[in-house]
């Protein structure tokens, strides 16, 4: 393992979950705005594509290995929008709560059992901007949007996702059981296998 990691992402909600997510023997990560390093634009059109350009964008002004996280909602009845746009599907970057109306609104007219969704993520590790083998891991959450918001973990859609399995919303878990069982928990537990992996072979 590197010992020393940026991480490409300046949402707190994020951060917080990867860190926590992070094996203990794992380096500490750095944020990249401790580094001064200007946000990336997301120009991809897949997860992947934004993830990569976002991890190389970190070891390019850092000089040091980077992980990025690009993750998003697909909603089946809006055609798995907002998808790459979920943070700024309103328009304004970051705004969760008029993302959360818009898509509210989309759904103003299906039914409750067409509403399935899915939390889905992208982790990246790259050892330097120009690694041509980045290590690449997913995971996706099954849920549907339901109308009203309940519980106040969490962040972005979570008050609305109703967990499949779970008698609650994202936001109504705790942090553990979250993490536990997001698509950021299970693309971040592949990542440390990978990379773990990635170690040993040298
Ligand atoms: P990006 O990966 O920074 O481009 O943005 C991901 C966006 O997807 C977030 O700003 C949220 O709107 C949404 N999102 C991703 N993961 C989660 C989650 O665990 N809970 C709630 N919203 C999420």
């Amino acid at each position: 393992m590197a010992h020393r990691i940026v991480l490409a992402s300046n949402n707190a909600g994020k951060a917080r979950e990867i860190a926590e997510l992070l094996p203990e023997t794992a380096a500490p990560l750095e944020t990249q705005s401790a580094h001064d390093v200007p946000e990336a634009e997301e120009t991809g059109t897949t997860f992947v594509e934004n993830a990569i350009i976002k991890a190389r964008n970190a070891c390019r002004h850092t000089g040091l290995p980077a992980i990025a996280d690009d993750s998003g909602i697909e909603v089946d009845a809006l055609g798995g929008a907002p998808g790459v746009r979920s943070a700024r599907f309103a328009g304004e970057q970051g705004d969760d709560d008029a993302n959360n109306r818009l898509l509210v609104e989309r759904l103003a007219d299906v039914p409750a059992p067409e509403r399935t969704a899915r939390y889905y993520c992208v982790m990246v590790y790259m050892a330097h901007a120009e690694d041509p083998t980045p290590i690449i891991a997913e995971g996706s959450w099954e849920g549907w949007i339901q109308d009203q918001p309940r519980g106040n973990n969490g962040f972005g859609y979570d008050p609305y996702f109703r967990v499949r399995g779970h008698e609650a919303t994202a936001a109504e878990l705790d942090p553990a059981t979250k993490n536990q069982a997001s698509h950021r928990g299970q693309a971040m537990r592949r990542l440390a296998v990978e990379l773990a992996d990635d170690q040993e072979r040298g």
